[in-house]
């Protein structure tokens, strides 16, 4: 068969199956609005969790970093790593409460290249089993022995670490600290000690923690400070900027050493073009802000304190989430489609999750708060959700 028709025929597939994904294009909007088809809705479906994309001090930083120049022009360590770059980097390390930090172009190549440079053949990661995509693809590409474990169960980490530990390689144990589609926090206390126990290396992704939680000196620093851990617990942990920060981009912030050895052996970092200038300067104006303003986080922690209270109440199918993800688990992915355009027609927009981004027969919506929704637009969303959701019940019964 020809390549055409083979793929319209894996798509038709996937169309018959209800996981086909429809590539949405947005106007853009300020705040957490997105203009659809013509037609204004409130967007639950970002992860600007502090309102950060459309803060004007963010927005002026990166208009002003453009007069840097459009691109870096080449990679960092040929031509491309300028002293915005470095502020950036410093400003991180310090949010984190780190010795340093290295920008990436992306989370998901931070992932990759980073695990790709600490560990390889002879080696062994191990992993959660809801870890995010860019850090199962990171472990697939390195070429060291993969174990996977239950989601967040120590138990079965620790079964996992002393299968490693009969080997003679390094371990590298690899965690989201909030994970992407749950919602929930990885028990980081209890992975670090595993980790210490075994001699393993705690590698976290902060992409939903960066920002948004912390401990009473770092408020920001991520999920590894909110457990009450630090750099000697998890030393190597990736955020990214393109969430909290509002912004594009990602860093991986450790001991020095660690930064040093990445710049010499992540490939992902070494050949790919540096971040424009005036990604990094809207990233810094973000992450400066993270520390000077810290009333969005205090907005976001109302906002979803009061989601959870309401959801309650109106008995939605709400999961053990704390953070700004608060999935509502609906199981069938035909059902998460049809309820999420009913959103759309009432005005608000909602990821429809389904396999193979989360297991099968847990398809969700994953209703994403800000700092910058609205006490309304909040409401206006359950009422919306409770409406749709008895509607489908009473179609099944
Ligand atoms: N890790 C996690 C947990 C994420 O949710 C994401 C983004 N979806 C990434 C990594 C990748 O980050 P980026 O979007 O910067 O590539």
């Amino acid at each position: 068969m020809n390549l055409q028709s083979t793929l319209r025929r894996r798509l038709a597939e996937r169309r018959e199956r209800h996981l086909y994904r429809e590539l949405k294009t947005l106007a853009a909007a300020p705040g957490p609005a997105a203009r659809v088809d013509g037609r204004e809705l409130v967007a639950f479906s970002s992860n600007d969790y502090l309102g950060f994309a459309s803060h004007p001090a963010v927005i002026a930083a990166q208009q002003s970093g453009a007069e840097l120049g459009a691109g870096a022009t080449a990679s960092h360590l040929v031509n491309g790593h300028l002293q915005i770059h470095a502020q950036l980097q410093d400003k991180i390390a310090e949010v984190t409460g780190r010795e340093a930090a290295l920008v990436f172009s992306s989370g998901y190549t931070a992932n990759i290249g980073t695990i790709c440079a600490l560990v390889g053949r002879g080696d062994t990661v191990v992993s959660d089993k809801l870890n995010h995509a860019s850090l199962i693809d990171g472990a697939r590409l390195c070429g060291a022995a993969s174990l996977r474990f239950a989601h967040s169960d120590l138990d079965a980490l620790e079964r996992q670490l002393g299968r490693a530990a009969e080997t003679d390689g390094n371990i590298l144990v690899a965690v989201d600290g909030v994970y992407s589609m749950d919602g929930d926090c990885a028990p980081l206390a209890g992975i670090a000690a595993l980790c210490r126990d075994y001699g393993a290396w705690l590698m976290v992704d902060e992409a939903h923690g960066f920002g948004v939680m912390g401990s009473e000196s770092l408020p920001a620093a991520g999920s590894v400070a909110a457990a009450g851990l630090g750099q000697e617990d998890a030393p190597v942990v990736m955020g990214t900027l393109g969430k909290a920060a509002g912004n594009a981009g990602a860093f991986v912030a450790g001991p020095r050493e660690l930064i040093d050895y990445l710049v010499q052996f992540a490939r992902p970092y070494i050949y790919t073009t540096g971040m424009p200038p005036a990604v990094a300067a809207g990233g810094l104006a973000a992450t400066e802000l993270m520390q000077r303003e810290p009333q969005h986080r205090a907005r976001l922690r109302g906002n979803i304190d009061h989601f959870r209270a309401r959801a309650a109440e109106l008995e939605l199918p709400l999961a053990k989430s704390a953070s700004a993800i608060q999935p509502l688990l609906l199981g069938c992915e035909k059902t998460v489609m049809s309820v999420a355009a009913e959103l759309q027609q009432s005005g608000f927009l909602v990821g429809a999750i389904r396999p193979p981004t989360v297991p099968a027969g847990t398809a969700r919506l994953r209703i994403a708060l800000s700092a910058a929704h609205s006490e309304e637009q909040i409401e206006g969303l359950l009422e919306a959700l409770a409406e749709s959701l008895s509607a489908q019940k009473a179609a099944s019964a």
